[in-house]
Formats: structure tokens, sequence, C-alpha cells
């Protein structure tokens, strides 16, 4: 019996992706395929396609040449806030003039959804992220932790199947950093959204993730899980920048 190619495809698909700037091609002939449901990290050197790889996906940046599909639908000709993606980037900041609860209001009122449902929505994010005290707060009067929180809350709102993670806590120390990986992994749990999360942490990326995926120069140089990562190592750069310490 023959398999048809397309049946393997998963809920995120990249298919012979390439993205140039100008003369500089940062992304390579790139497959990519994450299941529903999974927590794929994308992780690497600085510069290596990570954040290009994501921008992509959110409708940010376009593939110079190959196809996106999310769900079995080719997604590039999708604009970003059709996609049903939410995203949590650094520089995808709060709006500062709304209070905490509009800025989680705002992806359901962008949708049409009358103010006093969203309100109800808005509170059980927050809940989520333990921040239901601090609805009517502007965000200058939070924490940087307290803020990303409220990232996360807004990014998930409108119940996407798939958020998409910058760095999140990239600018956290390192005891608010792991406070926020076990949230982040709750919330994955209890909701069953498909993640795909970006960093060049090796040690968040082996404590999150259900898979990772090691870039190198706008190629995956690995994809596996991560006891697999350490106990095979495919090539000499994988071993090499899983042996570095953060
Ligand atoms: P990473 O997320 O792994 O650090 P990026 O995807 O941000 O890597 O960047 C990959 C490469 O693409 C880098 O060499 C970066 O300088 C380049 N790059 C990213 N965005 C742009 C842009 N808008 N214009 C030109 N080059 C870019």
């Amino acid at each position: 019996m023959t398999q048809e190619r397309g049946a393997e495809q998963g809920f995120v698909s990249f298919r012979n992706v390439n993205k140039a700037y100008a003369a500089l091609t940062v992304i390579r002939d790139l497959n990519l395929d994450v299941a529903r449901g999974e927590f794929l990290t994308l992780l690497g050197p600085s510069g290596s396609g990570k954040t290009t790889s994501l921008m992509m996906l959110a409708g940010f940046e376009h593939p110079t040449s190959g196809t996106i599909s999310l769900d079995g639908r080719v997604i590039s000709n999708v604009p970003p806030h059709r996609r049903g993606i939410g995203v949590v980037f650094q520089n995808y900041a709060l709006f500062p003039h709304m209070s905490i609860l509009d800025n989680i209001k705002y992806p359901l009122r962008a949708r049409g959804m009358r103010s006093r449902d969203c309100t109800q929505d808005a509170m059980r994010a927050l809940a989520m992220v333990r921040l239901e005290a601090l609805a009517h707060r502007t965000p200058a009067q939070l924490s940087g932790g307290q803020q990303q929180r409220v990232a996360v809350a807004r990014a998930l709102v409108f119940k996407p199947s798939l958020v998409l993670m910058d760095e999140p806590l990239g600018a956290l120390d390192k005891q608010l950093r792991e406070q926020l990986q076990d949230e982040i992994k709750s919330i994955h749990r209890e909701t069953g959204v498909t993640v795909v999360y970006v960093t060049h942490d090796q040690s968040e990326a082996l404590t999150m993730s259900d898979r990772v995926a090691v870039f190198d120069k706008g190629r995956i140089a690995q994809i596996s899980t991560p006891a697999e990562l350490y106990k095979s190592p495919l090539s000499s750069f994988v071993a090499s920048f899983l042996g570095e310490s953060n």
C-alpha cells in the first residue's frame, strides 16, 4: 500500500522553506512538522534563524520560497491576525495606556466580542497566570515577570490552537524564570495548546519541551526528544552546543 506524503503532515508544517534578506540566506530548505498539542522548542545560537522561523509562522515575515501550513491549510496569504495564533514576543509589548484587563480583552474586542463577555474570558485568562488581583493596574505598575505573565494571558485568551513564544523569559532573573517555566508548562498541560517556543537557553529547552529542534546556520541540525538529544547527538555541532554551559 502506498502512503501519501501529505498524510504525514503535522499540525504545523514547513516544507522546503527558504528565507533570504537581500543576499543573505538565513533559512535553508527548512522542513519541520509539529504535532497538535506538542511543545516544540527551537534552540540554537544567536543568528541561527529561530526568530525568523517563528516570524514566518506568525505571518510577520514571508518565506522567499516554500510553504507553511497550519492544520492542513497553506497560510502564505493569510494575514497575521487571521491565522488564529497567539504570540508572546519580547518586542510585542503591552499597551501602556490600558489597564491589564483591557490589554487582555483587546484580542477579543478585535474579534468583535461584546465587552461583558470579554471581561469574563479575560479574567479567566488572568487567573491562569494568577494575576486577577492586578486587573485594574497599568503595565508600568507591574514587575517585568508580571508583565510577561500578562503577555502570556493575552496570547491565550482567545483560545488559539497554536501559541508562539520568542524568548519570553529572556529578561528575567533565574528564579523568576524557573517559576514562569513551570507556569507555562502547566498551562500547556491544562489547555493542550500547541506551543512553538524559541530560546538560546538549552536548560530551558530541555526541561520544557516534548521535542527540541537544534538550529545551526538556518538549518535544523537535529530534532529529537531532550533525552535523545543528550544520549545521541547526531553531529559534533549538536554535541558541542549542548556541552556549552549557560
Ligand atoms: P536567531 O533567532 O536564531 O537569533 P534570527 O532569525 O533573528 O536568529 O536571525 C537570523 C539571521 O537573519 C541573522 O543573521 C540576522 O542578522 C538576520 N536577520 C534577521 N532579521 C533580519 C532583517 N529584517 N534584515 C536583515 N537580516 C535579518
